[in-house]
C-alpha cells in the first residue's frame, strides 16, 4: 500500500509537477525561458562549479530511489556505478526510440521541455565519466529530433556543451541519431547495434552495455524521462524527491492514456496515484457514458487487467505487480464495453509478430503462431483445440530466448485468454 496515498485526496496531477512544470508555457523549448522559470542548468552548475564528484553525483540519484522509465524500472543510480571507473572511452546513450504502442511520454518531454534532457545527459555523461553521448531518436519523430537538435545548439551556445565546460576541466559532445523505426531497437543492445550502423538486434547477456557496449566500450543507455528528471533530483536533493510517490516506488512518473475517454493525454503523477481516480476523474471517465471492460497499464506488453482488477491498483511498480501486470512505460490503454478482446489478441500478436527481429525459433515462430491462430479464430476456422494451443505456445516462449519481446507478445496473449476465454467461445468450431 502507498505509503501516501491519503495525501493524493482533493489533489489534481498539476499539483505533482516536476517534469512538466513548463507545460503550457509558450516558449517552453527556448533556452532562456528554461533557464529563467525553471531553474534551468542550475543543476548542473551545481555539479560542476559546487565540487561534486562523479561519485557524489551517482550516490545522490542513487539516494532518489530513482528507477528507469523506460519499463524495465532498474535503479538509474545503480546502473551508472556499473560503469568501470577511470580513465578509457565510455558512452551515454539516450533511448528515445518510443516505439511500445500507446507510449507518447518520450516525445511530449522533447516538446515541452528538451533542455532538462540535454541538462540531464551533460549531468550524467559526467558522472559515468562519458565525454560523448548520442540521442538515439526514432527516425519518423520529425519534430522531436528538430526539438533536441535545436536544444543542443543552444547548449552549446550558452557553453553547457563543447570543451571545458564551465571552466570545470570536463568536457562533453552530444549528438542526436535518428533510427529507422523498428520495434526491437528499443532493446539496449539492438539500439547499439544499429547505433554502430549493424543490424538492430539484441544481443546476449553478458557482457553487459556497462561493461561492454557501443564501439566495445562501456555505455549507459538510459530512457528520456529517467535522465529528464536527474537536474531536478541534483538541484533540489533526493529527500525532495522522495517526498512524492511511495516508499519503493519514489517520485513522479508520466503517463499516457489512450482510449475513448474524455481527456486522453499525457499526465505527471506521482506514482502511488490511484488508478480509477485518475481515469475516471482526472482523465473525465470512459466517453459516451461507456463501461470499462479492461485496461493495459503499461504499453502493450503488460498484460491486461480486467475492470474489477483495477479497483483498487494503484500506479506504481509494487501494486501493478500484485495485480498481474507491469507499470512498463506508463502507457494506459482503456478498453471499453463493446470491444471484442479476440481482436484486441489479434491486433497486439500481428504487432509483435512484425516486429519479432527472428534471431531465436521460440519468438520467430511463437509470435508468428500467435498471429496466425488469433486471426483464424476470427475467420471462425479454429476448434477448441487450437485455442488452448494459444496457451501452450505462449507458454513456450517464455524466458527461452536472447531479449524479452518474445514474453512481451507471450504474456498479454496469456493474460487475455485467461480471463475473457468466454469471449471467444462463440468463434470456435467443435
Ligand atoms: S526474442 Fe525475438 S526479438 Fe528478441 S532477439 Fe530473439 S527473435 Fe529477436
Amino acid at each position: 500500500m502507498p505509503v501516501i496515498m491519503n495525501e493524493y485526496q482533493g489533489r489534481k496531477p498539476d499539483e505533482f509537477r516536476i517534469l512538466l512544470g513548463l507545460e503550457g508555457h509558450p516558449d517552453s523549448r527556448n533556452i532562456k525561458t528554461y533557464i529563467e522559470k525553471s531553474n534551468g542548468y542550475k543543476a548542473l552548475e551545481k555539479v560542476l562549479k559546487g565540487g561534486m564528484s562523479p561519485d557524489d553525483v551517482i550516490n545522490t540519484v542513487k539516494a532518489s530511489g530513482l528507477r528507469g522509465r523506460g519499463g524495465a524500472g532498474f535503479p538509474t543510480g545503480l546502473k551508472w556505478s556499473f560503469v568501470p571507473k577511470g580513465p578509457g572511452e565510455k558512452y551515454l546513450i539516450t533511448n528515445f526510440d518510443e516505439g511500445e504502442p500507446g507510449t507518447y511520454k518520450d516525445c511530449y518531454i522533447s516538446e515541452v521541455t528538451p533542455h532538462s534532457l540535454v541538462e540531464g545527459k551533460i549531468i550524467a555523461g559526467y558522472a559515468i565519466g562519458a565525454q560523448k553521448s548520442y540521442i538515439y531518436i526514432r527516425g519518423e519523430f520529425y519534430n522531436e529530433i528538430k526539438w533536441c537538435e535545436q536544444a543542443i545548439r543552444e547548449a552549446y551556445d550558452a557553453g553547457y556543451l563543447g570543451e571545458n565546460i564551465m571552466g570545470s576541466g570536463f568536457t562533453h559532445h552530444m549528438d542526436v541519431y535518428s533510427g529507422a523505426g523498428a520495434y526491437i531497437c528499443g532493446e539496449e543492445t539492438g539500439l547499439i547495434s544499429s547505433l554502430e550502423g549493424k543490424k538492430g538486434q539484441p544481443k546476449l547477456k553478458p557482457p553487459f552495455p556497462a561493461v561492454k557496449g557501443y564501439l566495445g566500450k562501456p555505455t549507459v543507455v538510459n530512457n528520456v524521462e529517467s535522465l529528464a528528471v536527474v537536474p531536478w533530483i541534483i538541484h533540489n536533493g533526493p529527500d525532495a524527491y522522495k517526498k512524492f510517490g511511495t516508499e519503493k516506488s519514489p517520485g513522479t512518473k508520466l503517463f499516457n492514456v489512450s482510449g475513448p475517454i474524455a481527456r486522453p493525454g499525457c499526465y505527471e503523477l506521482p506514482l502511488g496515484y490511484p488508478l480509477m481516480r485518475f481515469i475516471n476523474e482526472d482523465c473525465g471517465g470512459l466517453i459516451g457514458g461507456k463501461k470499462l471492460k479492461g485496461l493495459i497499464p503499461g504499453g502493450s506488453s503488460a498484460p491486461i487487467l480486467t475492470a474489477k482488477e483495477c479497483e483498487n491498483v494503484t500506479l506504481d511498480y509494487e501494486s501493478i505487480a500484485a495485480a498481474g501486470s507491469m507499470l512498463g512505460s506508463g502507457a494506459i490503454i482503456v478498453i471499453p464495453e463493446g470491444v471484442g478482446m479476440p481482436d484486441v489478441l489479434e491486433n497486439l500478436m500481428d504487432f509483435y509478430s512484425h516486429e519479432s527481429c527472428g534471431q531465436c525459433t521460440p519468438c520467430r515462430e511463437g509470435t508468428g503462431w500467435l498471429y496466425k491462430m488469433s486471426k483464424s479464430i476470427l475467420k471462425g476456422n479454429a476448434t477448441k483445440a487450437d485455442f488452448s494451443r494459444i496457451n501452450t505456445v505462449a507458454n513456450n516462449m517464455r524466458g527461452k530466448t536472447i531479449c524479452v519481446l518474445s514474453d512481451a507478445a507471450a504474456d498479454p496473449a496469456r493474460a487475455i485468454i485467461a480471463k475473457f476465454a468466454h469471449e471467444f467461445e462463440p468463434y470456435l468450431k467443435g
